[in-house]
């Protein structure tokens, strides 16, 4: 991993899932990519696709009332956070985060940023970015290779 940011824009969620896809065919076990960007953007979309491409077959959606959904039946173990409602850092520690952070499978983290003292250094950063003057459905992911 480096600190170069590659992007890639969309103009669909379909588009947003396929670039999700592809990086989770190549997700390795214990890595953890952080998902930044503001509430409609489409990180649940990309999560989404990243899900199908770790080959996992349940329909994935952001976990409302708990703050990380646990998905065994793909290729690697999956565990989706979206820390949206987070209201205390404190209760990462009652979920057990670290198990999870420096576990085996891979996490992504919507909403990363407000938890961002917890997240480990070589998390791959993703952003996903609007852009009206481009179109409604467009977006701009950057990802950090
Ligand atoms: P977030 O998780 O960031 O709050 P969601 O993934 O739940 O956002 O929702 C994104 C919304 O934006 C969906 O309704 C989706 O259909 C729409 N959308 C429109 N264009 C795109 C695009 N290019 N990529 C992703 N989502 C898009
Ligand atoms: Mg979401």
């Amino acid at each position: 991993m480096n600190n170069r940011i590659n992007y890639i824009e969309t103009n669909s969620p379909e588009e947003t899932f396929a670039v999700g896809k592809k990086l989770g065919q190549t997700a390795k076990p214990g890595e953890i990519y952080t998902l930044n960007g503001d509430l409609g953007v489409g990180k649940t979309v990309f999560t989404q696709g990243v899900a199908a491409g770790i080959g996992i077959k349940e329909h994935v959606n952001s976990p409302t009332f708990t703050i990380v959904q646990v998905y065994e039946n793909g290729r690697l173990p999956f565990y989706h956070f979206d820390v949206y409602r987070i209201g205390d850092i404190e209760e990462m520690d009652e979920i057990g985060f670290e198990d999870y952070f420096y576990g085996d499978g891979l996490c992504i983290i919507e909403w990363a940023e407000r938890i961002k003292e917890l997240v480990p250094a070589e998390a791959k950063q993703i952003t996903i970015e609007k852009n009206l003057e481009k179109g409604f459905d467009y977006r701009k992911i950057c990802i950090q290779e």
